[in-house]
């Protein structure tokens, strides 16, 4: 076997490992199998670009790639030890905007080799040279897009700037203008390749994905980092063409066309069009931000909340972003198990954007050992609201915020919540009245049936189990107490 067909076997198994990992990471039971196959695959495709590039380029260029990738591996490992569940989502944003760096960079430096030499000195057959052409611009554009709007994600979700939508004047016009200006780029590209031209394709590119991610709000991020995983996909794709690597452009294409199916899912949960997402700043249409106060609010303590828990026939636990800052999980695993134990019915509802990555509530609840089968998505849930003695919204608040529901003015009306406020008690776990990550009102708080149990979500939980356990003894003792009485 020579080293051209190795390298072309090695990739074929690296590209089915990579759908293996898919299949893996597409349900928790199998997510572990999922990373194996994934990191095999990527072990793989990496062994085999390096042994490649060592019989094609000098040692001194090997050793630099060998290098970088040690490099790159040390700095990944470390960061992937050392980040919180909380920052997650940033770091995704960040690992993309560096996809897309690098597809501006290899498009930057495919237009150096071909389109900037005079015409001979490259090696491109003379039929393909046009579809280089259009290669570079369309790689740079996506490269570019995804760069400035991964970026802007990062920063909106780590709270470096503020989550709310920018809103110019005839946004719509600016997008499309941006895309036509693209679409006459690219053509006068092809025609007639010039360093100005491939300046001015990345200029609107790195603009427009700015432009498209500052115009969506807070509530709508969810969709824009799934749309943002889909670009980073279709990026390294446009670089497999332009390196000419077949692997590159079938993860890019996995990653591309998953990552476009998760937003497509997650717009159906929140009740958005996709058509508007990839449009950007879809989330806007409602006017004022609704961050008014919008009555009086009644609070709990610990102990009244415990016994109303222990008065309780059926429990359902609604978990939010609170739940993961606080590291609320195992505590509330711990209380799931008590009332349980006592016969309550408990479950919990997990609205598909709780928190701050799909799945996000899933996995801290896996990781705490409750049961699956008390673990229910929104649709199976929200019609049993009705009839449930308390629910505890353990730090949520945008996914049971009744005005996306109620109040066709509203920023976040339309999406789907959980109905917390059809039970007969409702108890909200939070540290103050602050607004979740939309920065909407909640008019929750101010129901009849509600109350406000403030705190650090881990601390009222831990609190609420000792007076149970309090309340437990207390049976017990005076249980075993009975027959002496008697
Ligand atoms: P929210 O962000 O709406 O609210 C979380 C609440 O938790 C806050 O009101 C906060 O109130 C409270 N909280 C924070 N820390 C603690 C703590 N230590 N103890 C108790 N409470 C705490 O959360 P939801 O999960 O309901 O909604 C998720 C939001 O994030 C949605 O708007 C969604 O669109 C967005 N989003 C989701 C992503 C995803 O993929 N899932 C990605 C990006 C954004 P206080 O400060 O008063 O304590």
């Amino acid at each position: 076997m020579n080293a051209t067909t190795t390298v072309q076997a090695a990739n074929i198994v690296a590209a089915l490992l990579f759908v293996l990992s898919l299949a893996g990471l597409s349900q928790h039971r199998t997510s572990r199998s999922g990373i194996v196959f994934g990191v095999s695959g990527m072990t793989l495709a990496l062994g085999v670009a390096a042994w490649a590039a060592a019989h094609d380029i000098s040692a001194a260029a090997t050793t630099a790639v060998v290098l970088a990738i040690v490099i790159g591996a040390v700095i990944g490992l470390r960061r992937a030890r050392t980040v919180e569940m909380t920052g997650i989502p940033e770091l995704i944003a960040i690992l993309h905007s560096f996809v897309g760096l690098a597809a501006v960079l290899i498009g930057w430096n495919s237009y150096h080799a071909v389109e900037a030499q005079d015409g001979t000195q490259h090696e491109v057959a003379a039929d393909l040279v046009e579809v280089h052409h259009a290669e570079v611009s369309i790689g740079i554009f996506i490269g570019a897009v995804t760069f400035t709007g991964s970026l802007v994600a990062y920063l909106k979700l780590s709270a470096r700037i503020k989550s709310r939508p920018l809103t110019l004047p005839g946004k719509n016009l600016i997008n499309l203008g941006a895309l036509a200006a693209m679409a006459i780029l690219t053509g006068w590209f092809i025609a007639s390749p010039s360093l100005g031209l491939i300046i001015a394709v990345t200029a609107v590119a790195l603009a427009l994905g700015w432009h498209l991610v500052a115009s969506i709000g807070g509530g709508d991020m969810p969709v824009v980092v799934s749309m943002l995983n889909s670009y980073s996909g279709w990026a390294a794709a446009a670089a497999g063409f332009l390196l000419d690597n077949d692997l590159l452009i079938v993860t890019g294409a996995l990653v591309g066309s998953s990552g476009a199916y998760l937003s497509y899912i997650m717009c159906q949960a929140m009740n958005r069009s996709f058509l508007s997402v990839i449009a950007g700043g879809f989330g806007i249409q409602a006017s004022g931000s609704g961050e008014t106060k919008q009555g009086e609010h009644r609070e709990i303590t610990a102990e009244e909340t415990a016994e109303r828990l222990a008065n309780a026939d059926s429990v359902i636990i609604t978990p939010g972003y609170g739940m993961a800052v606080a590291q609320a999980q195992h505590p509330v695993a711990e209380l799931t198990r008590t009332l349980r134990e006592r016969g309550t019915d408990v479950r919990f509802g997990v609205h598909p954007v709780a928190g701050r990555l799909p799945g996000h509530m899933n996995v801290l609840l896996a990781e705490a050992r409750v049961p699956y089968d008390v673990v229910q998505e929104m649709d199976e849930i929200n019609d049993h609201f009705s009839g449930t003695s308390v629910v505890l919204v353990i730090g949520a608040n945008d996914t049971v915020n009744p005005a996306a529901a109620e109040d066709p003015g509203s920023p976040i009306a339309g999406m789907p919540v959980l109905r917390v406020w059809e039970a007969d008690d409702v108890i909200v776990f939070k540290r103050s009245m602050a607004t979740g990550y939309a920065g909407v009102q909640n008019p929750l708080f101010f129901r009849d049936n509600s109350q406000m149990l403030f705190g650090d979500a881990k601390q009222k939980v831990e609190e609420i189990l000792q007076a149970l356990r309090a309340n437990t003894s207390h049976t017990r003792r005076v249980t075993s107490t009975t027959p002496a009485l008697v």
